[in-house]
């Protein structure tokens, strides 16, 4: 049975090699565990292997499981939908945001992130294929709202994250990771140079060397660490 360790040893194969692949050098992504429904002793695992940084969907069970590590020193990274009334425990608990989808949710982020942390890394969720479905601002209101959440005191704006939808073929999937690339470009040229986003938070279990070959600087892993997840 393949364990954990071993499947991030495959996972760091597999990453490695998309990045020679491209020429992009061996530390330029961050591996981010996937840890939703998982426990802390699959989360132990995770750790024991040599990674810290841990994603997750529902802020109640996140925060059970932040609260158990917190001598650790882990980094959380919350990547579900944030309703608004929830912000104050995601900003108290967590390093990254990766799924603001509104400007309220970011003014609420800043204005709540506790001013003895350090500030709080946001990304803009991008509803990178117009899907009705799926929360995000649209490209053309990412463009128009960056600046401004920029700006907010307690938080750096990193970058930009996107859900595409599901493609068959390694071409078909680069398509919308190079529309996020290129709107990042975008973004960045509106923005002063102390600013500017480093970060595309791009690419899961099925299109993470899609998302490489496209420039990802985290790929946000979960079942080809934890394996299947139950439904
Ligand atoms: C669940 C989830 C992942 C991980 O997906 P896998 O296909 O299990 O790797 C990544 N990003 C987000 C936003 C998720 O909700």
């Amino acid at each position: 049975m393949p364990t954990i360790k071993n499947n991030i040893s495959s996972i760091q194969v597999r990453l490695q090699q998309a990045l020679r692949d491209v020429g992009r050098s061996p530390d330029e992504v961050l591996l981010l565990a996937v840890s939703k429904t998982r426990s802390t002793k699959q989360i132990n695992q995770v750790l024991q292997a040599g990674l810290i940084n841990f994603g997750e969907n529902y802020l109640q069970e996140a925060i059970e499981k932040i609260d158990q590590f917190l001598a650790t020193g882990l980094d959380w990274h919350f990547i579900g939908p944030l309703q608004s009334n929830k912000t104050r425990l995601a900003a108290e608990y967590f390093s990254w945001i990766h799924s603001v989808d509104r400007l309220k949710i970011a003014q609420r982020l800043s204005a709540q992130r506790p001013t003895t942390m350090k500030p709080l890394n946001l990304c803009l969720q991008i509803n990178i294929d117009h899907e009705p479905t799926k929360s995000g601002f649209s490209p053309e209101q990412a463009l128009a709202v960056a600046s401004e959440i920029a700006e907010l005191p307690n938080i750096s704006l990193r970058g930009l994250m996107a859900i595409p939808r599901s493609r068959a073929s390694l071409a078909e999937q680069r398509v919308p990771f190079a529309r996020l690339r290129e709107l990042k470009d975008q973004i960045n040229t509106r923005l002063d140079n102390s600013l500017k986003l480093d970060t595309l938070s791009m690419g899961m279990s099925g299109d993470m060397e899609a998302a490489i070959l496209e420039g990802a600087t985290i790929v946000r892993i979960g079942t080809d660490i934890f394996g299947p997840r139950d439904k």
